[in-house]
């Protein structure tokens, strides 16, 4: 186990670290279009995913190298760093060959020690600076673990990604934050850049502001979410993206709570905990649930 962390470099404690684009890259108008919009919004990083992770085939799996090519022309046209999502040393060589300067492992890549120990490796011997979103599950090892991986390789320029976890069943978030897993990862690795992302915790337009809001208010040190110019048009995570303008919405509700003293953060703050609670609530009854039938089960066939 490394003992500490201590020349990862830190983040910037001035302004928040804002990362925003479309779940994926469709076309080079869209792309240009959404980067245009959010260049004059205070963006930190363009985000934009070229080659997509499907969890299961048939899905829209991302255009591809041309796509860093419109990521290059967004770095270039409209003065903001892009990035993107990396998954095998081939991703990384053409990434870095475009210019880009920034890459993120997505949770799927997280939950695999294999590919992460190759991607090292091949990371050791570029200057990209790199974020590791936590893994699907809630295994916060695989998470350090990927972390760890990275570092020993010598990756300085380190970031961290909370995404949320999946779970079994309906609920209120497409992922369960699970706050206390990451503020326990991030008590492990003291001093890593650490971001939301509230559009796959959210999964829904409705719930990103009271996520952001909570992550802000545990003192996170940015938000990644996905804007679209046209959200109902897009061709992967559609239900979760906003436009641009509602883009700015949110953020000027999370930076008047970071300035604090609006009235409206009272009942943003109660709205984000009536959402804990109902959350809480929805658990504790799946848990009653669950107990009576095993319960039932016992009694039935075990205990005559
Ligand atoms: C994404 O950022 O679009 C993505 C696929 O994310 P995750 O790896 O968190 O599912
Ligand atoms: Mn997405």
């Amino acid at each position: 186990m490394l003992a500490c962390y201590d020349d990862i470099v830190p983040p910037r404690k001035d302004v928040p670290v804002y990362i925003a684009g479309p779940c994926s890259a469709e076309s080079e108008l869209q792309v240009l279009k959404t980067a245009e919009a959010l260049s004059q919004k205070g963006v930190t990083l363009f985000r934009a995913g070229v080659w997509k992770p499907r969890t299961r085939p048939g899905h829209f799996e991302g255009v591809g190298i041309k796509g860093l090519k419109w990521l290059k022309r967004v770095q270039e046209e409209f003065g903001m760093e892009a990035i993107t999502e990396v998954g095998t040393i081939q991703h990384i060589a053409a990434t870095i060959d475009h210019g880009l300067k920034h890459a993120w492992l997505g949770a799927r890549t997280t939950s695999s020690p294999f590919a992460v120990q190759e991607i090292a490796y091949s990371l050791s011997k570029s200057n990209l600076s790199i974020y590791v979103k936590n893994p699907v599950n809630p295994d916060i090892n695989l998470w350090l673990g990927a972390v760890e991986r990275l570092y020993r390789s010598g990756v300085r320029k380190l970031g961290a990604i909370h995404r949320g976890f999946s779970y079994y069943g309906e609920g209120r978030y497409r992922n369960m934050p699970m706050w206390q897993i990451a503020l326990n990862f991030r008590q492990r690795v003291p001093g890593i850049q650490f971001i939301c992302d509230n559009s796959h915790i959210s999964g829904q337009a409705d719930l990103l502001f009271s996520v952001a809001h909570t992550a802000m208010h545990l003192g996170y040190d940015g938000l990644m979410t996905e804007v679209h110019i046209t959200p109902n048009n897009a061709l992967s995570d559609a239900r979760q993206q906003i436009t641009p303008s509602m883009y700015l919405n949110m953020l000027s509700k999370v930076d008047r709570f970071l300035l604090m003293g609006s009235p409206i953060i009272r009942e943003v703050q109660a709205e984000t905990l009536q959402n804990e609670l109902q959350t809480l609530e929805v658990e504790i009854a799946d848990l009653k649930r669950c107990r009576s039938i095993l319960k039932e089960v016992l009694n039935e066939k075990f205990i005559m």
